[in-house]
């Protein structure tokens, strides 16, 4: 492999771009995890995420991909053959109820066209033909990074209520926290599931839960074998600052600088960037005469765009082309979208110019690769970049 010169362009939906900002911050030598100046890194990366999350609950922080923090959200709160309710926004969602298969949970898989978010009159509907309360939670998937699809969080907390069901709620925000409004307590979420390496900008190797009440209360019940994630040492340690095992001490020092930038920013500025970013986003693809895969406009995903291929034309092959020429990495379709489509992500640390270089890679890539497009996307795209600047308010709408 020769030098390619320039930054590459990492425009998949995670991992991120990581700032030097992180990058600095992770470089510094690795200290006792048991002595005195970690407490204070321990502390203040644990109340950070507090308020990424919008909790006051409890926060734990695993050395492991998302994929980890899946799990300790089931087997800290669940018992095996436990019936759980699930919904197939996508393959995130579908890797999830398999994993809940694999670890002796029971659980029943609502049925999605990978194009729509949770339906929370469906959830509403099962929770409420279920009075005997088997149903022991809800696991669902914010931002389903395989569609670019984003649930309504608060009306399927809503849907829960109206049914007046115990089932506990818990929501993986791997892709969607600190990219996309997002709030643990005054939605009433018992786990949040989330990954450091896509809006929080760290490379990956992080992953955390947040926790509330009801969900510790049900954790002293579950009955699903758990040792590595353990919520109780990793809480009973967190309250000095410390870990029960070895943390990931360099990440962390990139978590405290990556919880700084956002503070600096503001979350508010953060979410709307991210939603500035993925309008100018769909605009593009529908100037090149194409169409976004989420059906709809409420459920639009600011963090990524999946964008649907004509018939006849590979999505990878369009994917392939773009890199070799430009750099540039886009996100392939997953499951049974491999090949129909590509996937934009516009999450993490990212801005005007850097979005449009990414769709001047896609539409130069798309008519190299003969894919028939009209050359018309970056123009959208920059014309609505440029009219928000004109007028902030409308940005923010
Ligand atoms: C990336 C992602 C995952 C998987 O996380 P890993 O860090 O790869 O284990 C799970 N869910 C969603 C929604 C994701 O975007």
């Amino acid at each position: 492999m020769s030098y390619r010169a320039g930054r590459h362009f990492l425009q998949i939906p995670g991992p991120t771009n990581v700032p030097d900002r992180v990058l600095r911050a992770i470089d510094f030598p690795t200290m006792d995890h048991r002595g005195p100046e970690f407490a204070e890194l321990g502390k203040t990366v644990l109340e950070g995420m507090k308020r990424v999350f919008r909790t006051v609950g409890q926060v734990v922080i695993y050395p492991a991909s998302g994929t980890g923090a899946w799990e300790a959200a089931l087997v800290n709160t669940l018992s095996p053959g436990d019936a759980v309710l699930m919904y197939e926004t996508g393959h995130f969602a579908a890797l999830w109820q398999k994993m809940a298969l694999r670890l002796g949970l029971a659980p029943e898989f609502l049925a999605g066209d990978w194009r729509s978010g949770v339906d929370p009159g469906a959830i509403e509907q099962r929770l409420r033909a279920d009075a005997e309360g088997r149903v022991k939670a809800v696991c669902v998937v914010h931002n389903e990074t395989s569609t670019g699809v984003t649930s309504r969080m608060a009306e399927v907390r809503k849907a829960m209520d109206a049914a007046r069901h115990p089932a506990l709620l818990m929501v993986d925000t791997i892709s969607s926290l600190a990219s996309i409004d997002y709030r643990h307590d005054e939605w009433g979420v018992d786990v949040t599931v989330a990954g450091s390496q896509k809006g929080l900008m760290l490379p990956p190797g992080l992953s955390f839960n947040a926790i509330s009440d009801k969900a510790l209360a049900a954790s002293r019940a579950a009955k699903l074998p758990r040792a590595y994630w353990n919520w109780d040492e990793m809480i009973a340690s967190g309250k000095s600052g410390y870990f029960p095992y070895t943390p990931a001490t360099n990440l962390l020092y990139g978590l405290r600088e990556a919880l700084q930038m956002l503070e600096e920013e503001g979350l508010e500025q953060v979410f709307a960037r991210h939603r500035r970013h993925a309008e100018a986003t769909r605009r593009a693809v529908r100037a090149w005469g194409l169409d976004v895969l989420a059906a709809n406009p409420a459920e639009y995903s600011a963090s990524l765009t999946a964008v649907l291929m004509p018939a006849g034309h590979d999505a990878d092959r369009a994917r392939r082309v773009i890199l070799e020429n430009f750099d540039l990495s886009l996100g392939t379709g997953l499951g049974r979208l491999a090949g129909k489509v590509f996937r934009i992500g516009h999450l993490g640390d990212f801005n005007d110019l850097a979005l449009m270089g990414t769709l001047a890679g896609v539409e130069m890539g798309l008519e190299l690769a003969r894919v028939p497009v009209r050359r018309e996307g970056v123009q959208a795209a920059m014309a609505y970049l440029a009219e928000c600047r004109a007028k902030p308010a409308r940005a923010a709408a």
